[in-house]
């Protein structure tokens, strides 16, 4: 049985990006928000370290030196308009935010207080060295717990302004017809049943993939499924090639400890107790940005400097060790005395941090370095929009009327070839508050047709699809040896021939995914099924990633060739798009929009 609904926009995801659009279109339209979690489990609620904004609370900043490093951490592939709108409105966001109850840390003047992050910089300029920049005070944060603060603010609010939640509905597909979107069908958890919902507005806020990979920080539900959805019908996937690998996971466990660590001080060491990172970044070592800091991981073990010859080093918050390094760096506060921390500051500032590593670990960070290791952390690229969300599905930006897309599943492209700490959280704020305005001032322009007779049968194909009798393959063995492939040979450092090797092994795995058998044949909370289907979405967007990392001949921000190791501007200042077709991925390419910031070496 099939039941329909009617709304003016439905939004899918209930993290930050669709919670800030669903607030920001409440006030004018009939919104439903779709989400296969209970909304405040959604992944944002795990991010910890902070948002940025240049708010100057603590010492001087400005938005467009926010912009600069934001371009340059990306490595100059970032849309350039994109992130002046994105760190201009930072600032009024952040205290949109505040003024919605969001229980920032203060200054001691009442301020919200901002912490250093890496590649968050402001002019130094020394007689020698008219260029050198040292790290700014610009991450507002909640403890350890900023992403937490952010989605119950938000939650909250929505609920105030009589947002319709759809928890636990699975949206499967959607609904296109003429080349535009009409809505979505979704899969009711609890029931089994099939949902048809017509929206003149659609929009996918359903965060990222990080699944993909063996050790990871992303939640088990962060398996991409409203980019598998758009690049099934038609939409190109962009930069994939472009994926984090955060420096600070615990080892083995991947489970992040946030740059805040670093931010507040915490170094890395690497076997001989050697604090590493000034010899890969001389001016902001500890705090050079994600990529840089993870490659100098895997450099010094490679050289045979982890820990016990083991591949992971430490990061070290210890107070007199800490306290140490400031001397020796000659680090002050903003009034001139020397800097310090303290086993207080530790527990205050990172509580979450001091917890997890005393559940996973049985250490306690003021007496202990931690284990780490690089760890999958983040979608630099995704479904291609313009600055309101619109869903672009060209390279001549043609747009897919009534689709829209924000936060980690989108590509703005703000972050381009590496995201910089504490912008992710930007991001959603800024662009789903403007696609959630977008989808209202659109509303009326939009397709007023049908629902097509046969808008659920995709669906219901592919389910009964899973739930055929007959197969021979295991979701949880087809998972775990993507997810080695993925880390094998599309990890920190690629090259051509472990990347053909890993487009072949994952068409492999798309061919035995046909195959798939579930043992669950149940209508209720059937996560045999789901998972089964949150497969074949990492598939395609592996294959997707592979392709696009094997095609660019360049290293650039997160994709590191060891065969091209230098970026190659002449060549590569360009986005990649990734369509799927009965061939398999096909490339095409669109040009990086540039304003003020010229392409520059990139050294920190
Ligand atoms: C451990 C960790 C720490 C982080 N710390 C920081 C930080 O300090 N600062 C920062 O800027 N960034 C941080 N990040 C990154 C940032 O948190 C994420 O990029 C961001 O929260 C993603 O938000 P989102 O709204 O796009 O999606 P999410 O918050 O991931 O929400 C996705 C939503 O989509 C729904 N959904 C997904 N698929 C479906 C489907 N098929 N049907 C229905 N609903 C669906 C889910 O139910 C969920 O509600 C961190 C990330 C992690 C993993």
């Amino acid at each position: 049985m099939t039941v329909q609904h009617h709304f003016d926009a439905v939004i899918v995801g209930a993290g930050g990006a669709g919670l800030m659009a669903a607030l920001n279109a409440s006030k004018h339209a009939r919104i439903a928000v779709i989400s296969k979690l209970y909304p405040s489990r959604s992944h944002t609620g795990a991010a910890q370290g902070g948002i940025a904004a240049a708010l100057g609370n603590v010492e001087e900043d400005h938005w467009e030196w926010h912009a600069f490093d934001t371009v340059k951490g990306g490595d100059y592939l970032c849309d350039q308009d994109a992130v002046e709108v994105m760190c201009h409105d930072a600032v009024e966001a952040v205290i949109e935010l505040e003024h919605a109850g969001l229980p920032f840390n203060r200054t001691s003047a009442g301020k919200i207080d901002q912490r250093r992050f890496g590649g968050h910089t402001r002019p130094a300029p020394t007689d020698d060295n008219p260029d050198r920049r040292v790290a700014v005070q610009r991450a507002c944060y909640a403890a350890d717990r900023t992403g937490h603060m952010i989605l119950q603010t938000l939650y909250q609010q929505c609920i105030k302004h009589g947002v319709q939640f759809f928890d636990e509905f699975q949206v499967v597909d959607i609904i296109v017809k003429n080349g535009a979107c009409l809505g979505v069908v979704a899969y009711e958890i609890d029931s089994g049943e099939i949902h048809v919902f017509r929206s003149r507005a659609t929009m996918f806020a359903t965060g990222g993939f990080g699944r993909m990979w063996k050790v990871t920080s992303n939640a088990y539900s962060l398996t991409g499924d409203g980019n598998a959805i758009a690049l099934r019908r038609g939409v190109p996937m962009e930069d994939m090639e472009f994926y984090q690998f955060h420096p600070t996971g615990i080892y083995k466990l991947g489970v992040l400890l946030t740059e805040g660590v670093r931010g507040e001080g915490g170094i890395l060491l690497n076997k001989d107790g050697e604090r590493f990172m000034p010899r890969y970044a001389p001016s902001i070592k500890d705090l050079a940005s994600r990529d840089v800091v993870s490659r100098a991981i895997f450099q010094e073990v490679k050289a045979g400097r982890g820990i016990d010859g083991k591949d992971y080093v430490y990061l070290d918050i210890r107070p007199e060790v800490v306290n140490r390094y400031f001397d020796e760096d000659g680090a002050k506060n903003v009034d001139g005395t020397p800097r310090r921390i303290t086993a207080e500051d530790v527990r205050k500032k990172l509580p979450d941090i001091s917890d997890f590593v005393e559940t996973y670990l049985g250490i306690d960070p003021v007496t202990a370095p931690m284990p780490i290791q690089p760890t999958a952390h983040y979608a630099m690229g995704g479904i291609p929009t313009d600055i309101d969300g619109r869903v672009v599905i060209d390279e001549k930006s043609t747009v897919m009327p009534g689709l829209y897309a924000a936060g980690e599943c989108a590509c703005v492209s703000v972050h381009g070839a590496n995201r910089l700490g504490t912008n992710s959280l930007v991001d959603l704020v800024v662009f789903g508050r403007r696609a959630g305005k977008a989808m209202i001032a659109d509303l009326d322009g939009l397709p007023t047709d049908d629902l097509p007779a046969d808008a659920a049968e995709y669906t219901a194909e592919a389910l009964a699809r899973l739930l055929a009798d007959g197969g021979t393959e295991r979701v949880a063995i087809l998972r775990r040896e993507l997810q080695q492939l993925m880390t094998d040979d599309v990890g920190v450092y690629r090259n051509a021939g472990d990347l053909t090797k890993a487009v072949a092994g994952i068409r492999a795995l798309q061919e035995r995914y046909k195959h798939v058998a579930i043992d669950d044949h149940g209508k209720r909370f059937n996560q045999d099924l789901l998972e089964a289907w949150e497969l074949g979405c990492l598939l395609d967007l592996a294959e997707v990633t592979a392709v696009a990392a094997l095609e660019r001949q360049e290293s650039r921000g997160g994709h590191a060739r060891e065969d091209f190791p230098d970026r190659d501007d002449g060549a590569w200042l360009k986005h990649s798009l990734g369509y799927q077709t009965a061939q398999g991925v096909e490339m095409r390419y669109k040009p990086v929009t540039i304003t003020k910031y010229p392409p520059k070496a990139r050294v920190y």
